[in-house]
């Protein structure tokens, strides 16, 4: 059986000319790029290269990219790096319910250290309002922080307006711009925003390296102490091959981008219209055309999302729920739920995302065996046939 990977965005394979670009710095070309030697010198001017290449796919200027291992951290440095650096002008954050955890957990840390955090409503299609952010900035603000395109449900933010509004009263903003990168075509300058992350692994680069653009003159406490790397913002010996590999797959990103987004969002579309005919009572989760190109997110009333799951992946699918009942936690995807789903509808979501790979005959073959799944989980389902009797 050949297996079908869908869930893209949670991690996509290295591109093969990714994985050549990185090869020699494995091993031939080992050096410390902090070396004054031959060794060092010719592999800073390889991280400088990459730096440049991805500053100037962003429109930024190679200063202003910072190296990290990942979207996780550079979402951490942003938010701490700015509560600390400007906790005298302030203590007020603001940011939405449904960041990812790498954004709400550093603002949950930082409640407990003193700071005041607002998170703002979204409407049921994940939107913030951008006239919410407006009427929530104080004297105190120091930073807003709303991602650019949500992971679980593709919703794409209105970040220019957001940042906008931001620049007009002083506060820096910062977008997750994990699952953009490389997938919509945009700038930092177009985004308006002082501080963005993004990560290597969501773009057919390797998993492990990551980048903070933050924006010139942006006051910043580094998460990391130790070495003076990356202008004394980020200590710790470069991942050069890592790094190479952002670069490449940047490159590659650059070149097929346009065709990508094209052909994704005809296969997303294909999708969703084939969930609908095929199944009774599904939903999409997240924005009709405010959406990620590769991304598609359903609830199924009266299943469990994670019967879906693993029923889907003994007949070689794999996709990803919102809703996870072995896991620790009970509770259902937070994003969902502040979309305000009721909690039966939010336990019973799968998320497909596509990728490069992905063919019409893929999203053929899911559309052929979900909806057997989906009804023979509901005729095991109580709830299901009291209700339809
Ligand atoms: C994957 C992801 C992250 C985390 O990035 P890592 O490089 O895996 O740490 C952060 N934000 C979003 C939106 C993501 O999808």
């Amino acid at each position: 059986m050949e297996r079908i990977y869908l869930d893209y965005a949670a991690t996509t394979p290295c591109a093969s000319e990714v994985v050549a670009a990185m090869l020699p710095f494995f091993s031939d070309r080992f050096g410390n790029p902090a070396s004054m030697h031959a060794f060092g010198q010719e592999n800073k001017g390889a991280v400088e290269e990459a730096r440049e290449r991805i500053a100037s796919f962003l429109g930024a200027a190679p200063g202003e990219i910072v190296f990290t291992s990942g979207g996780t951290e550079s979402n951490n440095t942003a938010v701490k790096g700015v509560a600390y650096a400007r906790q005298g002008k302030g203590n007020h954050i603001i940011t939405s319910p449904i960041e990812h955890h790498a954004v709400l957990e550093p603002c949950h840390f930082l409640e407990k250290e003193g700071f005041e955090i607002t998170i703002l409503p979204v409407d049921g299609d994940g939107l913030v309002d951008p006239d919410d952010v407006r009427k929530t900035i104080t004297g105190k603000t120091i930073l807003i922080s709303v991602m650019h395109a949500n992971n679980e449900i593709g919703t794409i933010q209105p970040i220019e307006e957001i940042g906008r509004i931001a620049r007009e009263r002083g506060v820096y903003f910062h977008t997750d711009a994990v699952q953009t990168l490389g997938h919509l075509p945009f700038t930092v300058g177009e985004l308006h925003v002082d501080l963005l992350s993004a990560s290597a692994h969501k773009l057919y680069g390797p998993k492990g390296v990551g980048i903070l653009f933050v924006k010139k003159g942006t006051r910043l406490t580094p998460f990391m102490h130790g070495g003076e790397q990356e202008n004394r913002r980020r200590a710790s010996t470069h991942n050069v091959p890592g790094i190479v590999g952002f670069a490449k797959a940047v490159e590659l990103a650059s070149e097929g981008m346009e065709t990508e987004v094209r052909e994704l969002t005809a296969l997303r579309d294909r999708l969703i219209t084939g969930l609908r005919e095929g199944i009774e009572a599904v939903k999409l989760n997240g924005h009709s055309t405010r959406r990620l190109p590769n991304n598609v997110n359903i609830s199924v009333a009266h299943v469990e999302g994670e019967g879906l799951l693993l029923s889907l992946d003994m007949l070689g699918i794999a996709c990803s729920t919102g809703s996870a009942c072995s896991s620790a936690s009970l509770e259902p995807s937070h994003v969902l739920m502040a979309l305000g789903l009721p909690h039966e509808l939010a336990h019973g979501s799968l998320r497909f995302s596509l990728g490069r790979p992905t063919t019409a005959a893929d999203i053929d073959r899911l559309l052929a065996v979900l909806p057997p799944v989906v009804q023979r989980l509901r005729a095991m389902s109580p709830l299901y046939n009291q209700q339809n009797k």
